[in-house]
């Protein structure tokens, strides 16, 4: 099927572009036998936030959403040895998995963790008024992305850039949100953080579908004005 030989050709990529950076697939099979669920971004995305934040310059990034950092790592790769990950996690054992992969990884020292829901780990960063952040990554409950989404902004300056992760879900977007069961809260979730992102006059906005070894998902990107 179409699906299959796009998760062959991001095995491919990964081969050719030397996407499975040894450090990182340390931390990512630690993870995977601790059992932590296998949702972490792939490698050429992993690369993709990388790469986003060096082109960008980041220097402080913020993530919602840590699982066992294999995100993390690749956006504290990205903003060198002087920036700063701040990351959100609600999750103990993801956060415990996650510290020890980045600590083995050597990245500790640009990481930190926020352990506790990630709404009240925002809400904290506002009350102290940190500096804003210039890349802002949001991947954990679909179902509280525009509470994310608002509070991101209030956490950026012009320029910040922001992704926010798994907006297309193998279609499940398009429909019905009442048909989703289980999933119905985060798909419109995802829903009405696409229109926020279009009525919203602080941000502009785009979506890109991807496929691979993650099947069909895609992500939404936007730049705060
Ligand atoms: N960004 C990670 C990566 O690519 O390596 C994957 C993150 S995973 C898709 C989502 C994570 O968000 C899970 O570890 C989950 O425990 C966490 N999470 C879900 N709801 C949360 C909440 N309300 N506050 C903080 N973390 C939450």
């Amino acid at each position: 099927s179409a699906e299959r030989d796009a998760g062959a050709v991001d095995e491919y990529l990964e081969r050719e572009l030397g996407l499975r950076v040894d450090a990182l697939e340390a931390g990512r099979e630690h993870s995977h036998s601790a059992g932590l669920p296998r949702i972490e971004v792939s490698p050429a995305q992993g690369k993709f936030l990388q790469l986003l934040a060096e082109i960008t310059g980041a220097r402080r990034v913020l993530e919602i959403g840590t699982l066992g950092g294999y995100s993390t790592s690749w956006l504290a790769r990205g903003v060198g040895e002087t920036g700063t990950v701040i990351s959100c996690e609600f999750e103990p054992l993801h956060a415990s998995v996650a510290r020890e992969n980045l600590q083995r990884a050597g990245l500790s020292e640009r990481v930190e963790i926020k352990l506790g829901a990630a709404q009240g780990s925002l809400d904290s960063l506002l009350s102290k008024r940190v500096a804003p952040f210039d890349l802002i990554f949001i991947d954990a409950d679909k179902r509280n992305n525009v509470a994310y989404l608002e509070r991101a902004v209030k956490l950026s300056h012009p320029g910040t850039v922001l992704v926010l992760d798994n907006v297309v879900r193998s279609g499940a977007v398009l429909d019905d949100p009442a048909r989703h069961g289980t999933q119905e809260a985060d798909v419109r979730g995802i829903q009405e953080s696409l229109r926020w992102l279009r009525d919203d006059p602080r941000v502009s906005a785009t979506a890109l579908q991807t496929v691979g070894v993650k099947g069909w998902d895609g992500f939404a990107l936007a730049r705060v004005l």
